[in-house]
């Protein structure tokens, strides 16, 4: 680090035992941040062939209003999401509210009453518990008279074949995936398994709609989940694909038949993808799709940083600094409560927006326990944005993710050392 990023960093309050340690740490990251700006390079090139081969132009950056039929914008940009991820057809909108709302839309549009969701690969993200009904809620899968049913990953986490071959049965409509590890301590999957779990899936019944809740793993890998088999694939727009610019959103990717469904599902039966209109979305949208492999790669640097400091002081950390990446969460087990609050406030103080205000636990909609956030973003609740967040439960597993600059990212994990570092919640001797 230069002199003056280091007058900067001590003003800023850190310490130059931080500093050094965090400096060192970096220095041995230098090849895995190589490989990262590489797939970055790569996925670039995907997004800008996209756009030039379905024509993007300034014309669909103009925007409609009322019903939004004929949104050049709006349909261009559904084209060039299906082209980088690999799907028949897309839905990319406004109206859909975030990535729950996406997943949600995905099953409920496919699902009809008698059919069966299958979880091949363990319990889903918190916030599916009630759209299919695990914890009730009104207007939930189950509500509907569609079941459910769970085979969860083996000890060392790999997929349950047999378990997952018995729970197969005529009623099989959808078998749900999720990519990302969301609040769990287990690993988060690669587009490799995924694709061998949905190829044993289809060798048991071809018809099974597979879907891949996608949240958080675009721009990782050099294949997404349609370029291995999915049949239909979601996520949010303030994640991975946004670029940070997006400013609400979510999209589907997958067969012209499950995003004929989803599209009726999402207007109304008859209307379909035809209405919706983009309310000044069309730019941002495209802007922050052509920025979003950079930004992930930004987001990756600053997961591996974050893990490359932790476990140097004896954390355990999910996935290590030398593993390879298949999402942008990094896990860190801080063990205590007071080291969960003190890693958020930590983010929190290093956040251009909203840096002045102390995270605090609070009963979110949506998960059971009580969740502490720390997020400092331009876009309310961005988690592309540098944020972590956890639950109040042990092992007070702190999630961090994002960044939509490196330098940020970096900030912010020194600024939680150093507030881990002056409440002596780390082993001091070893910085
Ligand atoms: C974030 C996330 C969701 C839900 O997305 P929201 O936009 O917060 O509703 C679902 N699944 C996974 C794995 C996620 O990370």
């Amino acid at each position: 680090m230069n002199e003056q990023l280091r007058t900067m960093y001590k003003k800023a309050g850190i310490d130059d035992a931080v500093i050094n340690f965090s400096e060192k740490c970096e220095e041995s990251l230098i090849d895995r941040f190589k490989d990262i700006d590489d797939m970055a390079a790569l996925c670039q090139m995907k997004v800008i062939l996209a756009m030039q081969k379905n024509r993007l132009s300034a014309q669909c950056f103009s925007d409609t209003s009322g019903y939004g039929y004929d949104d050049v914008g709006r349909d261009t940009l559904e084209r060039i999401y299906a082209d980088v991820f690999g799907g028949e057809d897309a839905l990319v909108r406004a109206q859909i509210t975030c990535g729950t709302h996406a997943i949600a839309l995905s099953l409920f549009s496919n699902l009809r009453p008698g059919d069966e969701l299958l979880a091949p690969a363990g319990a889903p993200y918190d916030t599916l518990e009630e759209v299919i009904g695990i914890r009730p809620s009104k207007g939930s899968l189950a509500e509907y008279g569609v079941s459910y049913r769970q085979v969860d990953l083996l000890p060392d986490g790999s997929f349950d074949y047999d378990s997952i071959k018995k729970a197969i049965n005529p009623k099989t409509k959808i078998a749900a995936i999720q990519r990302s590890k969301g609040y769990a301590m287990r690993p988060s999957f690669s587009v490799e398994q995924i694709g061998e779990l949905i190829a044993f899936i289809k060798s048991i019944r071809s018809d099974i709609i597979c879907f891949v809740d996608n949240c958080y793993g675009e721009f990782v890998e050099e294949l997404e989940p349609c370029q291995v088999g999915a049949d239909m694939m979601a996520g949010s727009l303030i994640k991975n694909p946004g670029g940070g610019l997006a400013p609400i959103g979510g999209y589907i990717v997958g067969t012209k038949d499950c995003i004929e469904n989803a599209a009726f599902r999402l207007t109304s039966p008859g209307l379909g993808r035809e209405v919706g209109a983009s309310i000044g979305v069309n730019r941002l949208f495209a802007q922050g799709l052509f920025l979003a492999p950079t930004v992930t790669a930004s987001a990756l640097k600053g997961a591996i940083f974050a893990a490359k400091v932790y476990e140097s002081l004896g954390f355990r950390v999910l996935p290590a600094s030398d593993e390879l990446r298949h999402d942008i969460i990094q896990a860190v087990e801080l063990k205590s409560p007071e080291a969960l609050r003190a890693f958020c406030e930590g983010i929190q103080s290093a956040a251009p927006v909203d840096g002045f205000v102390t995270p605090e636990p609070w009963d979110m909609p949506g998960y059971d326990d009580q969740v502490i956030m720390a997020a400092g973003a331009f876009v309310s609740g961005s988690s592309i944005e540098l944020s972590a967040d956890g639950p109040m439960r042990e092992p007070y597993s702190a999630y961090f993710q994002g960044g939509l600059t490196y330098p940020h990212a970096r900030f912010g994990i020194v600024r939680s050392l150093q507030k881990l570092y002056d409440e002596c919640l780390v082993n001091r001797e070893l910085l």
